[in-house]
């Protein structure tokens, strides 16, 4: 059986939409097309109560209850809502925010408009497998202290945080916790209550559509927020817009299906992964895991080469659609933050690639993958002018 190249390994990049997710969208992309804000007749009032569904069933997923559901655009957007929005409405009580440095850019850049906005930001420093326990999230706080904000699941190392036990900590201080839930919503085990005040969803980590996720907003407590944009009130006043009905219904499909088939799909990802890692480590020495090596995102693989120029390991691995250890937002390629903040060094962080196993991803997708890399690598070692040109 010969595979569709290039093998996409980079799910904690974007899924793609499943079958069924597509099904369900369909109508409402064609002849339901009504704004669910229109409330004088049936096109505005079945796509009001498709998206009452979707609400729903998100909300059920996490614990929570419908009207603590916001959609948005994604979790670029909810993370941004989460904390620009509640630092902001918090002023009045306090100014200092806690966070981590291995957080996605999308809390690292709101955090920074805080601090020009005359917040102190605490940025913290994860342990070696990038996870941050409660105890160094408690000798944080101070009495300043409003929001703490940390990830759920990592989208570079799979690292899980302790996120029960820190919304419980943040809970008992009057702290507001805020989890960025983008990996770890519909993979792993995640819910909002007791203690979580804000948790950022996106359809497209799931198998749903791009463009469309959630913010989790507690109502008791209640979580006030400054909102980002303004103009007819949608979404509680948080969130004004025509909600994105399609979107939207996608979210909620990619949702039920996912809550479904977790508990089944985490264990086959963890076993296509160690048989990744197996095949890799396996064969080859001076490779080292990122992220913790048991009790981890189930489809996610870090790994860095020793003795290998990343640029070149990774015009090796054409076959592959994977992550490298590199942000390629900028002309130069720059190490991964999250890599160099957990003390890889920037070489070795140039080198890792990044595996991300998906519901399609199949075994012999991941036997392809193993076998590619360890060829690769061998023949980059074995070549002294590749080696020492980098
Ligand atoms: C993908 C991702 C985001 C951004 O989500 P979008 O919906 O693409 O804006 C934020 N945080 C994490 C952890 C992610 O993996």
């Amino acid at each position: 059986m010969t595979l569709r190249r290039p093998v996409y390994l980079d799910h904690q990049a974007t899924t793609p939409l499943d079958p069924r997710v597509l099904e369900a969208m369909l109508p409402w992309l064609m002849g339901s097309f009504g704004n669910a804000s229109s409330r004088q007749h049936a096109f505005g009032w079945e796509a009001g109560s498709a998206v009452a569904v979707a609400r729903e069933t998100v909300a059920e997923a996490l614990g929570a209850e419908p009207r603590e559901i916001v959609f948005t655009s994604g979790a670029t957007e909810s993370n941004n809502l989460a904390l620009l929005g509640a630092a902001r409405a918090a002023r009045g009580r306090g100014d200092h925010v806690v966070t981590s440095a291995v957080e996605h850019r999308a809390v690292l850049d709101p955090c920074r408009q805080l601090a020009a906005e005359g917040f102190d930001v605490t940025v913290l420093d994860p342990d070696e497998t990038g996870r941050t326990a409660v105890e160094r999230v408690e000798a944080a706080l101070t009495t300043r202290t409003i929001l703490v904000s940390l990830m759920a699941a990592s989208n570079e190392i799979g690292t899980l945080n302790p996120v029960a036990e820190i919304a419980a900590l943040c809970a008992s201080r009057g702290v507001l916790f805020h989890t960025d839930a983008a990996q770890a919503f519909g993979k792993v085990p995640l819910a909002v209550k007791p203690g979580v005040a804000l948790a950022s969803l996106s359809a497209h980590k799931l198998y749903g559509p791009k463009g469309v996720g959630a913010l989790y907003v507690r109502a008791r407590p209640i979580v006030r927020l400054a909102p980002l944009v303004f103009g007819g009130g949608h979404e509680r006043g948080l969130r004004s817009g025509t909600v994105n009905v399609p979107g939207i219904v996608g979210f909620g499909a990619a949702v039920r299906i996912a809550v479904r088939e977790r508990e089944e799909e985490a264990a086959r990802l963890a076993a296509l992964r160690r048989r990744l890692d197996e095949g890799i480590r396996g064969r080859l020495d001076g490779v080292t895991l990122n992220g913790p090596p048991i009790d981890r995102l189930p489809g996610n693989l870090s790994l860095s080469f020793g003795g290998v120029g990343g640029e070149r390991l990774l015009a090796s691995l054409r076959d592959l659609a994977v992550s490298s250890g590199s942000a390629c937002s900028t002309a130069e390629a720059e190490p991964s933050h999250v890599l160099l903040a957990l003390g890889v060094p920037a070489a070795l962080a140039k080198a890792t690639i990044r595996f991300g196993l998906g519901r399609f991803t199949t075994g012999a997708e991941t036997d392809f993958a193993a076998a590619t890399v360890v060829e690769a690598v061998l023949r980059l070692r074995a070549d002294p002018s590749l080696t020492t040109l980098e």
